[in-house]
């Protein structure tokens, strides 16, 4: 068996001792016979994974008590609906528009309400962070939504918007559980797990107590009524179990590491090679402004698109896997999530290093 170093966007590196345990409870789960695939999630052995789950999700984020953690389907994607059709009150969204995640979610609040654009950077293709410190907040705005980590473009708030007394939404998919958050700053945080966290399938959202209400839009779907999951512990139809066993173990693994403090200064570390090597080369370069880069996905172009393909080609026949950027930019990109070692990175930077050599 041999495993390539995979830096794709999602899904995603997972760490491999989580991997390993998994294979060894596959057909025995703890002495109960079967696999945690084929137990009822109405079991005392499943409530048992999900509460150690959301118990080890609450220790790691320091998640206050007046939040609920839920566990849900759909993706991503299905939030950006849920949020409008639970949250709209006077159905006014404010949304910062930092990419096509954000994009997305905004194009699909106007479904419902009136959702504003109050920032973008779409001028100059999504490459950095608009100043956020005083925006144009609609005094009827039910809240202000970010995607606060761009997975295609490589671009992360580091500093949250002032949103001027307005509620915090936030799609952390591509930056959950790799550094430490303020939870108490946000209403509502999601994102799909798919990226830093387990496998496709689980949609994770942390909500403030306060936001989780019976008035909702009129025909919201009951399994989009965040009550609904809310009252019904995740368990109101058959959850994504699997996943949510898989987290749990992802949420031990980074526990036993040291939490979240400590993910933080390893994707850093990590980062830092990276954009150290970006930043030198005579080839390489990032695209994205230097204030505002992300410490998950790094995106580089060579200028040349035809040597771009090669470098993936290339790199791909040295195990170094999905670097090929998003469709949409073109160039590549690295994912350095959670469960990428230091080595990956070390070893990706001496291949651009002798690519560099070869076709500067
Ligand atoms: C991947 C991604 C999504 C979409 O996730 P799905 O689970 O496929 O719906 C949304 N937001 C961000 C930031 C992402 O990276």
């Amino acid at each position: 068996m041999s495993r390539v170093y995979n830096f794709s966007a999602g899904p995603a590196v997972l760490p491999e001792e989580v991997l390993k345990e998994a294979a060894e409870e596959m057909l025995d789960y703890q002495g109960c016979g079967m696999s945690v695939m084929e137990m009822s999630h109405r079991s005392k052995m499943f409530q048992q994974i999900i509460d150690d789950a959301e118990k080890d999700l609450r220790e790691l984020m320091n998640i206050p008590d007046n939040y609920k953690v839920l566990f849900l389907q759909g993706g991503a994607s299905q939030q950006f609906a849920a949020i409008p059709m639970n949250l709209f009150k006077n159905k006014v969204g404010d949304y910062i528009i930092t990419g096509q995640w954000a994009k997305k979610a905004w194009q699909e609040a106007k479904l419902f309400g009136k959702a504003n654009a109050i920032a973008s950077s779409a001028d100059k293709t999504f490459s950095y962070i608009p100043d956020c410190s005083d925006l144009p907040i609609d005094e009827d705005a039910d809240y202000v939504y970010i995607c606060q980590n761009n997975t295609i473009y490589g671009t992360v708030y580091h500093e949250l918007p002032n949103t001027k007394g307005k509620t915090l939404v936030a799609d952390v998919s591509s930056c959950f559980l790799s550094e430490p958050i303020d939870v108490a700053k946000y209403g509502v945080i999601y994102g799909g797990v798919q990226k830093n966290v387990g496998p496709a399938g689980v949609v994770i959202v942390i909500i403030r107590e306060d936001l989780i209400t019976d008035d909702v839009l009129p025909g919201t779907p009951t399994m989009l009524k965040y009550k609904t999951q809310a009252d019904a512990g995740s368990l109101y139809n058959t959850p994504p179990c699997y996943g949510i066993y898989i987290c749990g173990k992802v949420f031990k693994w980074l526990k036993a590491k040291g939490g979240l403090a400590a993910m933080k200064e390893h994707n850093e570390k990590k980062a830092k090679l990276l954009y150290d090597f970006l930043d030198s080369s005579k080839l390489f370069k990032g695209t994205v402004e230097k204030k505002d880069r992300s410490i998950m996905n790094v995106p580089f172009v060579t200028g040349d698109e035809e040597l771009d393909a090669l470098f993936v080609k290339e790199a791909k026949a040295a195990g170094f896997e999905n670097l090929k950027g998003h469709r949409t930019v073109g160039g590549m990109r690295a994912s350095i999530y959670n469960a990428m070692p230091v080595e990956g990175v070390e070893k990706l930077v001496a291949f651009m290093k002798d690519f560099e050599e070869k076709h500067a």
